[in-house]
Order: structure tokens, then C-alpha cells, then sequence
């Protein structure tokens, strides 16, 4: 029995996996990483991977990176943890500072929490919670765009709407208003990303001028809807939803969870936008990809609405035990140390350049309705048709194809549902790019000529986001 296989049927007798239904194990190998270096991580047999998706969106800078790697045993010597609430420490201080000051001007507090959808749930508390302080306890309810994804939790998963990760909790969830997403995948033929954005602008200008007086905040993943298929829009639309949200006094929460950190080609995909919202959430990229940490960024305003005596019960009384984990800080100031020496928001220029060229031929293909980019994040749709953009049913599974194909090949490509992405760590080199372009067209070929043949069961979600 080769290694791998022995690590894959001890792990398949102790564990249960994220986003997974273990029965698929039966067929697909689960495949155990021993050691990870740059792009590439190698498996008990020594197979190497190029890792196309930087691990679910949070390796920027490499696996195992020399700097980010000496930070934490730095810091691990110091201090590994200390809880937040009456103590401090130097990372977590040094790392506020720092997030305050690459941010855009307003948003001078950071709440830390210790993954992604725990950020979420912070953000909209204090909204709602914000708008009891100041005498408005009517403003209870938020609103999402269409296809949108916020995380796990559950009122995380309330301001989602990917049917696939929702639909069967919906007894649990808030009711929130949905909103049209301005993606402009969806955009009539000959219009604009710019006209179309815009355009949708106006179902969200509807529900505020409705209901306003209900709402505490509005939730958007900004410039590209992630888990919902790499969908992309304007930044136009951030602009008109900044004026709209100062208009009717509603919050504007940016989950940049996924974009934030240089995805987009700025920082942060709000500096496109030239606005700030009221609510910064970040995460994955946040640690370089080594350590789970969120921070939520917000505005003195908001904060001064919640300082007071104790006896007023106005504070934020919300804890996760590991806020503010001093290791988790050191590799986040490693990782903004990175950005800064090395100048990349500049040198990812050059790859998201590279990697328009290397994919810009799949836009022929009969069974790509779409190659699209914003900054270092790449998607490509597959469908039945390209003309009329038919997708096929999801329980087809043709991601799934692609995937295999890309292991083989020494590729870590999961697409979503149809949709073939690349996200990168930005220490991908030009050659590498195109090496992932060979991989994913050859995979797009494979997976759009199969004879698949679904039984597909009625009242089953209608998109599929992960091959799992
Ligand atoms: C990943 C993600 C989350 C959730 O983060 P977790 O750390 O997985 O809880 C929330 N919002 C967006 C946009 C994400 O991509």
C-alpha cells in the first residue's frame, strides 16, 4: 500500500471533511499533503500539486514562506496567547495600527474574530446593535444580493443565497431582502460591466427607499461574488450603494473576506469604488494564509455609539476565545510586511496580465460562455452552449472533471460547480500561469465532451458550487 493510500484510510476512519459528502470518497482519492513550499504542495508519495486556488483563498504569499514562517517561530517564543479581554499584547497593537492605516480613511477600530463567518456575525450585531444604542431598535433587518455567500454561520448564512449551502437550513435563517446582483455575466448582449451594474442599481434603490426604515445595514461581497461562481461586477455599483446607504441611513457592510489583500488589483476592492464603507470585513488572505483570524474595521462614529457607562448596557459584549491570537497577528505582519517591501499590488500587474493572455483563447470554445477577470482572479463558465449560455445541470458534476484531470497533472483546480477558476498565490511565476492554462483548457475539454448521463431529481438546488 503506497503511503498515501494508508494516510487516506486512517483519515477516512476518524474523519468527517468540510464542504464534502464522504461518500465520494468511495471513487475520489483523498489526497494527504505532507509538505508544502511556494506554489507547490507535495503529497506522502511526493506528487506534486501547483496550487491554483492559494487553498480555498488564503495563501498569498507561498506555502511554508521563509519570512512569514520566522515571524511566528519569533513570536512563538515571546508569547503564543494571551486572552484579549483586560490584557493586550504587541502584534495585536502593532497589526490594528497597520490595518488602520492601509484601509481607507474613516475606519479606525478593528474587532478581531477567529475565522471569516464569525467576522460576519460581528458585523451585523453591531450594526443592529448600533442602531438600538442610538434610539432606532425599528432598523432590524439586512439586505443581500442574489447569489451572494457570507459564510457558515447562521446569520452568516442568512445574508447568503447559494441554494446549495442554504436551502436546507432555511427554518433557521433571518429574513432578509434580496436584491438582483448587478453580475455581469448576466448582461444583455453589447451592454457594459459599467451600464449593467448600473442598471441593476436600480432594484437596490427600490428596497431602500421601501424600507429604509427597517433596515440596519446592506451586505455585499465587493467586485466578485466568490462562492456563487466567481461572478463580477462594477465598481460602479459600490458607488451608488455608498450614496444610497448615506442617503437613507443604512449601513454599508463589505465582506472582503475573499477580495481583500490584493485580489481585485487594489488592496482593497473598495479603494476601485473610492468609498469607504462602514464595515471592513476581512480574513483568508488577512494571515498570508497560515492562521484563521478575521478583523472587522469600522468607524469611530459607530464605535462612540456603543462607549458609555457599564450600567447602560451599551458595550459590544462579544468574545471568541481566540480573538487577537498573538501568532495569527505576527503572520498577519509578516504578510503586510511582504506587500510593502516587495511592492506587489505593482508586480501582480505583470501575472494578471499573463494570466488574461494565457486563457484569453477559451473564450472560443463552444463551451465557454465566459472568461473573466478582475485583478488575479480568473473564471471561466463552462456550459451545454455558448451562444445562449445554457448551463448544464449541476448534478452533472462536469467541475468535477476538470478537477480530476488537474490532480493528474499536478494541478489543484476546483472549480465551482461549472465555473473553472484560478486564484493564485501572487509568488506564481508567468511559466507557472501557463502551465495552468495548458492544465484547465486540456481539463475544459475533457469535462465539455463526456457523456454524462444524471438522473436529475425535481426540487434539487439549481446551481452547484463546489465539486466536492
Ligand atoms: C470564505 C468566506 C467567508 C467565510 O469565511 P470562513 O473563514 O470560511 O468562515 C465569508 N465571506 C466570504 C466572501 C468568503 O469568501
Amino acid at each position: 500500500m503506497s503511503l498515501n493510500d494508508s494516510w487516506m484510510q486512517r483519515d477516512l476512519s476518524v474523519l468527517w471533511h468540510p464542504c464534502t459528502q464522504m461518500k465520494d470518497h468511495e471513487q475520489l482519492p483523498l489526497i494527504p499533503i505532507r509538505r508544502g513550499e511556494g506554489v507547490w504542495l507535495e503529497d506522502f508519495d511526493g506528487k506534486r500539486y501547483l496550487d491554483a486556488v492559494s487553498s480555498w483563498w488564503v495563501n498569498v504569499f507561498g506555502h511554508a514562506n521563509p519570512r512569514i514562517n520566522q515571524r511566528i517561530k519569533d513570536q512563538l517564543d515571546q508569547l503564543e496567547h494571551v486572552m484579549l479581554a483586560g490584557f493586550s499584547h504587541q502584534p495585536v497593537v502593532e497589526l490594528s495600527e497597520r490595518l488602520v492605516n492601509i484601509t481607507p480613511a474613516g475606519l479606525d477600530r478593528v474587532f478581531y474574530t477567529d475565522n471569516g463567518s464569525t467576522g460576519i456575525e460581528v458585523a451585523l450585531k453591531m450594526s443592529f446593535h448600533y442602531w438600538r444604542n442610538i434610539g432606532r431598535p425599528g432598523k432590524q433587518r439586512f439586505v443581500t444580493l442574489t447569489n451572494s455567500y457570507h459564510g457558515e454561520t447562521v446569520a452568516a448564512m442568512s445574508v447568503g443565497d447559494v441554494a446549495l449551502f442554504t436551502d436546507t437550513y432555511k427554518p433557521l435563517l433571518l429574513d432578509t431582502f434580496k436584491v438582483p446582483s448587478p453580475d455581469c455575466y448576466l448582461r444583455p448582449e453589447g451592454v457594459s460591466w459599467e451600464d449593467h451594474s448600473r442598471t441593476m442599481f436600480a432594484h437596490m434603490e427600490q428596497t431602500l427607499a421601501e424600507h429604509h426604515d427597517d433596515i440596519a445595514a446592506v451586505i455585499v461581497e465587493p467586485l466578485i461574488q466568490g462562492a456563487g461562481g466567481m461572478r463580477m461586477y462594477h465598481p460602479i455599483y459600490l458607488k451608488l450603494l455608498r450614496e444610497a446607504c448615506d442617503r437613507y441611513e443604512v449601513h454599508l457592510i463589505h465582506d472582503e473576506i475573499a477580495v481583500g489583500f490584493g485580489r481585485t488589483g487594489t488592496m482593497f476592492a473598495c479603494e476601485q469604488a473610492g468609498i469607504t464603507p462602514d464595515f471592513l470585513c476581512l480574513s483568508k488572505a488577512l494571515t498570508g494564509g497560515y492562521l484563521p483570524m478575521a478583523a472587522v474595521l469600522t468607524t469611530d462614529k459607530l464605535y462612540q455609539a456603543f462607549y458609555d457607562d457599564y450600567s447602560t448596557l451599551r458595550a459590544f459584549l462579544h468574545s471568541h476565545t481566540y480573538t487577537g491570537n498573538p501568532l495569527a497577528c505576527a503572520a498577519a505582519l509578516a504578510t503586510l510586511d511582504i506587500f510593502e517591501q516587495d511592492n506587489i499590488l505593482e508586480a501582480n500587474k505583470v501575472l494578471a496580465t499573463r494570466m488574461a493572455k494565457a486563457t484569453a483563447h477559451l473564450s472560443d470554445h463552444p463551451n465557454v460562455a465566459e472568461v473573466r477577470q478582475t485583478g488575479m482572479a480568473v473564471a471561466i463558465e463552462m456550459v451545454q452552449h455558448n451562444a445562449s449560455k445554457t448551463p448544464y445541470p449541476w448534478q452533472e458534476r462536469r467541475g468535477l472533471k476538470v478537477y480530476q484531470h488537474a490532480l493528474q497533472r499536478g494541478a489543484l483546480l476546483r472549480p465551482l460547480g461549472s465555473v473553472v477558476y484560478f486564484l493564485p498565490p501572487y509568488t506564481i511565476t508567468e511559466e507557472q500561469i501557463d502551465f495552468l492554462a495548458d492544465v484547465a483548457t486540456e481539463g475544459i475539454d475533457i469535462a465539455t465532451r463526456a457523456a454524462i448521463s444524471v438522473a436529475l431529481a425535481p426540487g434539487a438546488p439549481s446551481t452547484f458550487h463546489d465539486p466536492g
